[in-house]
């Protein structure tokens, strides 16, 4: 038996234009590009990786901005909900500075004791803010949002299900421990660091989710390196059929389609986004795999330059 994930490493959503995802996410939200690549499984589309200054495992939401992507439908077999965790003193900079970027902000509402202000990106990707008193100084990029309002990384993701019966199994042995419950939904939660949080709702009635722009593709959990197989059997244990060991690079991992169709990815913390770029300049360039470098002519070709924010 592995030891338990220590939670979230990334979540990974599909867009639409590369240039204003990468607007919303660096200059509204104040995340740092920590990483401009491609998608391995289709190279023809950028991978573009936000984060904290570092690129720490539990802060990095990434992306894989399709052009010409129709929109998705937000759904019922999805992770539905992306939980930035901000200082609890920062709920109404947050409110006043999403409203200033021509956001719709939600009402802040009170959620098992936590502010949560809900909004969505450009594409209608759902996100929240979870304003806590505990939340960590973290490791805020230089950017727009000073540190004190920084979004710290993840709190946690929602997931919406048919059916939770097949996934709490499987939550609970990767470490999670159920925390609170109400009639919408059941949080677990696995320790305290960032990205702790799996909130589950069982919605067998509601619209069923279909992948495109504004969707959540994937939730991928830490896991140490030397126990990413130990990981896969245990996936197999539970009845799933996950991939081989796969390198990305920056991480290796696997994954696996759970019975709620939402797709886990476990990904290890080494060797992390510094491994070909300097942390000084992480995000700068267009960086791809040694195995791809051979058609980096092509991929660059093909993607639309990042304009930078001050430009
Ligand atoms: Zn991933």
């Amino acid at each position: 038996m592995p030891v338990s994930t220590p939670g979230l490493h990334h979540i990974t959503a599909i867009g639409s234009d590369p240039t204003r995802n990468y607007r919303f996410y660096t200059d509204t939200l104040g995340l740092r590009l920590v990483k401009q690549s491609v998608n391995q499984d289709d190279t023809s589309v950028y991978h573009l990786f936000y984060a904290d200054r570092s690129g720490t495992p539990g802060t990095s939401m990434t992306f894989f901005p399709y052009p010409t992507a129709n929109l998705g439908q937000v759904g019922t077999g999805q992770a539905t909900r992306v939980q930035f965790l901000i200082p609890d003193s920062a709920t109404d900079y947050w409110r006043e500075r999403l409203a200033a970027a021509d956001v719709d902000v939600a009402e802040p509402f009170e959620r098992f004791g936590d502010t949560v202000v809900q909004f969505q990106d450009l594409d209608g990707t759902p996100l929240e803010f979870v304003a806590r008193e505990d939340a960590p100084a973290g490791d805020p990029p230089a950017g727009p949002v000073p540190d004190e309002h920084a979004i710290r990384g993840f709190f946690g993701v929602t997931l919406s299900l048919a059916s939770a019966a097949s996934t709490i199994p499987l939550l609970e042995a990767m470490g999670y421990e159920q925390t609170h419950d109400s009639p919408e939904r059941t949080r677990y939660r696995v320790g305290d660091n960032l990205g702790a949080v799996v909130d589950m709702r069982e919605t067998p009635q509601g619209p069923r989710g279909r992948p495109g722009a504004g969707t959540l593709h994937h939730v991928a959990f830490t896991v140490d390196d030397e126990e990413l197989p130990a990981w896969r059997e245990l996936l197999q244990e539970h009845g799933l059929r996950p991939t081989t060991v796969i390198d990305r690079k920056w991480f290796q991992s696997v994954y696996a389609r759970t019975d709620g169709g939402v797709l886990f990815e476990f990904a290890t913390k080494a060797p992390g986004y510094t491994v070909d770029e300097d942390l000084g300049t992480l995000g700068s360039r267009l960086v791809l795999p040694e195995w791809l470098e051979a058609q980096r002519a092509d991929n660059k070709a093909g993607l639309p330059p990042l304009s930078s924010p001050s430009s």
